[in-house]
């Protein structure tokens, strides 16, 4: 608390902008970002690296207006990033989450897909400590669950199910969840499927995680489609000093 002097005079204790500040910080913590991605806010992402990028651009003015909307005017809708590798889709999703943590009070977890799935599978060995319920619990009731590379892994009858579990849980809670996706919302189109580069069909969000699912989301999701260059090939390449 601090004293604060009011116009008329009067001395009041009023709670601190640190407190704030501490409860923001609490809240990064708890939502599990992975150190590497810690760095991705909406203000670092550059929507125009290697040339002009529409779509980039686009999906940034619509991150901003997502967290300017939220809770309200977003009524529990997410967002599903999708395009090719190294795009910037986590970045984007991981700025949104820093945003609405920081500036929306709001509570959010981040989760890679695969490793959620590999954790479930583990709680099945009894040697471990950990139930099912234990791990998807968090998942089903955070605020805003960030769900990084949805379809990484090789679709099985129990991937499935258990993706269908997580979504359709917080669909019927109504929460707020942001996806990636390296694979496409729907097929390409028949003039670009008959081209040579793409002969053999590309897998599509629908192959992987069921179509069933992935019509579940064009619910719970504003599809935001980003194309551009692979942000680690060009820019960010490994060096050394
Ligand atoms: P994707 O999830 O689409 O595969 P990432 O978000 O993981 O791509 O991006 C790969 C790396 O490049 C990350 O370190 C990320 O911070 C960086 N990056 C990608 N796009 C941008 C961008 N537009 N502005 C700044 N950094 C970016």
């Amino acid at each position: 608390m601090r004293i604060v002097e009011r116009p008329n005079g009067v001395r009041v204790a009023e709670p601190c902008a640190c407190r704030a500040q501490r409860k923001a910080a609490r809240l990064i913590e708890s939502a599990r970002i992975p150190q590497r991605y810690a760095h991705c806010t909406l203000e670092d992402y550059f929507p125009n690296y290697g040339g002009n990028n529409p779509s980039l651009n686009a999906a940034l003015v619509q991150a901003r207006n997502f967290v300017k909307a939220y809770p309200f005017d977003t009524n529990g809708n997410g967002l599903l990033l999708t395009g090719s590798i190294g795009v910037g889709k986590t970045h984007l999703a991981v700025g949104i989450l820093q945003s609405l943590v920081s500036e929306r009070g709001a509570q959010g977890l981040f989760y890679d897909y695969r490793d959620l799935l590999k954790q479930v599978q583990n709680s099945y060995n009894r040697s471990v400590d950990e139930t099912e319920l234990g791990i998807l619990k968090p998942v089903f009731e955070a605020e805003v669950l960030v769900l990084d590379e949805l379809g990484a892994n090789k679709p099985t009858d129990w991937v499935w199910d258990t993706v269908a579990h997580i979504l359709n849980t917080r669909y019927n809670d109504r929460r707020t969840t942001i996806i990636t996706t390296n694979y496409p919302n729907l097929a390409p189109l028949v003039a670009e499927a008959n081209s040579a580069r793409t002969a053999m069909r590309e897998e599509t969000l629908g192959d992987r995680i069921g179509e069933r699912m992935r019509s579940r989301l064009q619910e719970m999701c504003v599809v935001m489609e980003m194309k551009g260059q692979d942000f680690r090939q060009t820019v960010k390449r490994a060096s050394f000093a």
